[in-house]
Order: structure tokens, then C-alpha cells, then sequence
């Protein structure tokens, strides 16, 4: 929040003089523009991109609203999503990494009842796993798969 109110002073102070007196309006749009994509959540799971972005819901069909409700969902590139075979549509260990993963979240402040109540069925195997550590694994694997550093 800081960061944003200095960036729109520092660009007021600028444009608030000479030919661009008049021009404030245009040049907070400007600014909100900026710090919107700084600040975006929005950019693919796994390879960062802001671009090209579908929206996949982590428990779909019948558990599409619900997934929405609870912000169970995440950002992918199309290919990653359901445009080729490594999208997570077709891809079983991608879809139940990110089931587990929110499911998990879920059940800190909910019980597994809860869950299965809401979204039909358990996916946890093992309540041991950290979920959230296990999605990142699986993430580090997908993009040395794909070739992607970042
Ligand atoms: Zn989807």
C-alpha cells in the first residue's frame, strides 16, 4: 500500500507540472494501470506468464460455484490448462496436487466432514503430507519437464 502511494505521489509531483498540468486525471489512470500489474495475482501457476491466462477451478463440474465461493482457483496459461495434453485437465497428478493442496486449506479451519459435505469427497491420503509443500514439488518437476526456469 506504501509502495502505491509513493509511486502516485512521485508521478504527481512529475506529471502535476508544465504541459502535463492539466493532464492528472489521465496520468492517474496511468498510475493505477502500473500498479495493478505490479500487484497482479494473476499469472500462471507454473510458468509466471501474465499472459494468455485461463481461469481453472480446482474442484469443477457440480463444484464449480463452490470452487468459486472459496477461491479454489488458480491461473494457467491456455496449453497448461486444457489446450494440450500437459494441461491440468489432462493431467491426473496436476488436478489431484492442486485438489489436495486446497482441501488441506480447507480443513484448517474446517473438518474433513466439512469438506466431503461441500465437495463430494475426500482426496487425502495421507494427513501427514504437507499438501502445499507437495504442490510445489510437483510444480519444480513440471517445469524441468517442460523446460521452464524461473
Ligand atoms: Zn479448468
Amino acid at each position: 500500500m506504501m509502495a502505491k502511494v509513493v509511486i502516485i505521489v512521485m508521478l504527481l509531483m512529475r506529471y502535476g507540472k508544465g504541459e502535463y498540468k492539466f493532464n492528472i486525471i489521465k496520468s492517474l489512470k496511468k498510475v493505477f494501470k502500473m500498479v495493478r500489474a505490479v500487484n497482479s495475482d494473476f499469472e500462471c501457476l507454473i510458468t509466471g506468464s501474465p499472459h494468455n491466462l485461463h481461469k481453472h477451478h480446482v474442484f469443477g463440474g457440480a463444484y464449480r460455484q463452490k470452487s468459486e465461493r472459496y477461491k479454489f482457483y488458480i491461473y494457467l496459461i491456455g496449453e497448461l490448462h486444457n489446450l494440450t495434453s500437459e494441461g491440468v485437465h489432462f493431467d491426473r497428478e496436476f488436478d489431484l496436487a492442486l485438489k489436495r493442496k486446497h482441501q488441506q486449506q480447507f480443513e484448517y479451519s474446517h473438518t474433513r466432514e466439512e469438506f466431503i459435505a461441500e465437495f463430494g469427497m475426500s482426496y487425502i491420503m495421507d494427513d501427514m503430507l504437507d499438501y502445499e509443500d507437495e504442490l510445489k514439488k510437483f510444480i519444480d518437476r513440471k517445469r524441468a519437464k517442460l523446460g521452464i526456469y524461473i
